[in-house]
């Protein structure tokens, strides 16, 4: 057994203290600290914030170590030596996937700041806190007063934990699963819409699989006093960081059900029915995968879904939700160079950043958008008999639970089987290809009687202009550039500033100028790199970026009422 010691004297420096008792390892062993953590495909190269390791044998004396890459430490020690390593972990990132040591908390995800022997990766852990008496610990993990166990290191890389005098609890029961609700920071938790909400939307998704794949779960959820929005689920539970306090059970109270519920369904999708490549996870190296559209497509439309199906969501607020998708979607010119898949791919590379411009898309929107088209080709080959849901069942019960993998092809198997065999163009063309989906997207839309209706955007410069910006003080700068806009012609550039149009200064309003001068020739003034110019705006009679919008049809006909019916359900 992995004996871990955390101390956290000097919170206020940030470092957490780590004493690490192996014993009867093998010769020369190698320790070493994860590269990533699941469900951040990734690499967060952890090691960085590693202080002062060191390593002593059973009579306290210092071994010799070495490092062979940036996470791994050979020790020069003898067959069966008892080995103690210390180290400092400098705890300082907030959010659902970090470690964060304060004067208020210790907050731990494992896989960030845990040392393990490889050749000891499936065998018991034990984690002793030196913690304050006066706080509570929420964890999945099996607890004993300040000591938590996890029966491998798998189990406890996958099991953060909060220790903290600022918890709040309550828990709700479906079907024998007890799940646990952990408030941490400044809020005043609605328990009772909270409760009402969380079970409905859980009593729907354990409806559609049969089960729930563990005994209890826990929602660790910190409210953070600042705009946060994050998730990262894990098999026995879910890290979420949301705020600010003041909107969390007003404005943002959606978005806290939007991750809850796509946390919730990655437990059966990703942390149960897995790509084969990550199964089990190697936290040394990239894990490549191209199912990002299985992992995160599929679960970011089922969240949201099981929302709407469960009665938490009105079809209004559905709407809202997979109009910002269909509007990242068009937005983006990546999706004329790189499929869903081959982006999936890349996540480890850029995955979580705009990076290069037009040059990928995203796991979550394609993937969602995806599997909208799927559940709807499945609905009509099955004559409303199943759904994606039916698919989603399946693998848990073939894969998951038959200790398995999943490869691209067994989905795609999986999928083509419910859905025929027209399904496959669909993979090779918009899974794996780059053919634009808005003809797949608006015949998906019709068949469950729902109208894709765009216009020009009612932004002057999203829709005359062909540019997007962000404010900036009293200036605003920009994000985005639309290929043959009159701002493209004129010459403008990613992240030029503008400051003036028309020789006015924006005073923070950049549409409301333009549009006061709608019938003049336009130039703005633009801070580049140190220096002032004037870009003149050719007048371009076409509209650029378009604002994408969903209504139910107003005379649906029969079939088209029984599809929405049999989807909705
Ligand atoms: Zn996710």
């Amino acid at each position: 057994m992995t004996q871990y010691f955390l101390s956290t004297e000097q919170a206020n420096q940030q470092y957490v203290q780590f004493r690490v008792q192996f014993t009867n390892v093998s010769e020369n062993a190698t320790i070493v600290l994860p590269r990533w953590r699941p469900g951040r495909y990734e690499l967060g190269n952890f090691a960085k914030n590693i202080r002062n390791f060191r390593v002593f044998d059973s009579q306290g004396k210092p071994c010799v170590v070495q490092k062979t890459d940036t996470s791994t430490w050979q020790v020069a020690n003898e067959k069966g030596a008892d080995l103690r390593v210390e180290y400092g972990y400098y705890a300082v990132d907030l959010n659902a996937g970090s470690t964060y040591l304060s004067k208020e908390q210790l907050y731990v995800n494992p896989v960030n700041c845990f040392i393990y022997l490889p050749e000891r990766i499936n065998e018991p852990c034990e984690v002793n806190l030196s913690i304050q008496d006066n706080w509570n610990i929420a964890t999945s993990l099996k607890r004993e007063g300040k000591q938590l166990t996890a029966a491998t290191f798998h189990e406890l890389a996958d099991a953060p934990f909060i220790c903290s005098g600022k918890l709040q609890y309550n828990q709700y029961e479906v079907n024998g699963t007890v799940f646990h609700l952990w408030f941490n920071g400044e809020i005043t938790v609605d328990w009772k819409r909270i409760i009402h909400d969380f079970k409905s939307f859980t009593v729907k998704q354990v409806e559609k699989f049969i089960e729930f794949p563990v005994p209890h779960y826990h929602f660790l959820i910190h409210i953070l006093p600042y705009k946060a929005y994050h998730g990262v689920e894990h098999q026995h539970s879910t890290v979420i960081t949301l705020g600010p306090t003041y909107d969390v059970f007003g404005e943002a109270y959606s978005e806290l059900l939007g991750v809850s519920s796509h946390e919730l369904y990655h437990t059966w999708n990703v942390k149960a029915i897995r790509p084969i490549e990550m199964y089990p996870y190697d936290y040394q190296r990239e894990n490549f995968s191209r199912l990002g559209y299985l992992c995160e497509g599929v679960t970011t439309y089922m969240g949201d879904l099981m929302l709407y199906k469960s009665g938490v969501f009105q079809l209004k607020d559905y709407f809202r939700e997979m109009q910002a998708q269909l509007q990242k979607h068009f937005d983006n010119f990546g999706r004329f160079n790189h499929s869903v898949a081959d982006s999936s791919w890349d996540t480890w590379l850029d995955g979580y950043v705009p990076g290069a411009p037009g040059r990928k898309v995203s796991i979550y929107t394609e993937g969602c958008l995806l599997a909208f088209v799927t559940d709807v080709m499945i609905r009509q080959h099955s004559n409303n008999k199943f759904g994606l849901d039916e698919a989603m069942k399946r693998l848990y019960f073939n894969f998951a639970l038959e200790g398995k993998g999943v490869s691209e092809q067994d989905y795609r198997t999986f999928i083509c089987e419910l859905a025929g065999d027209e399904m496959n163009a669909i993979f090779d063309d918009y899974f794996y290809g780059t053919r634009p989906f808005e003809a797949i997207l608006t015949e998906a839309f019709e068949v469950i009687g729902i109208e894709m209706i765009h216009q020009p955007s009612r932004r002057y410069s999203h829709g005359r202009l062909g540019f997007k910006t962000i404010p900036d003080g009293a200036h605003h700068v920009v994000k985005a550039i639309y290929p043959g806009s009159p701002a493209d012609l004129a010459g403008m550039m990613m992240d030029d500033t503008i400051i003036a149009v028309n020789n006015h200064s924006l005073y923070g309003e950049l549409d409301k100028w333009l549009a006061y001068f709608d019938d003049e020739e336009k130039h703005v003034t633009i801070l580049r790199a140190g220096k002032l110019l004037e870009l003149t705006l050719p007048e371009v009679q076409r509209n650029f970026y378009l604002e994408y919008t969903l209504k139910q049809t107003e005379n649906p006909n029969g079939a088209q009422k029984k599809a929405f019916e049999h989807w909705s359900k």
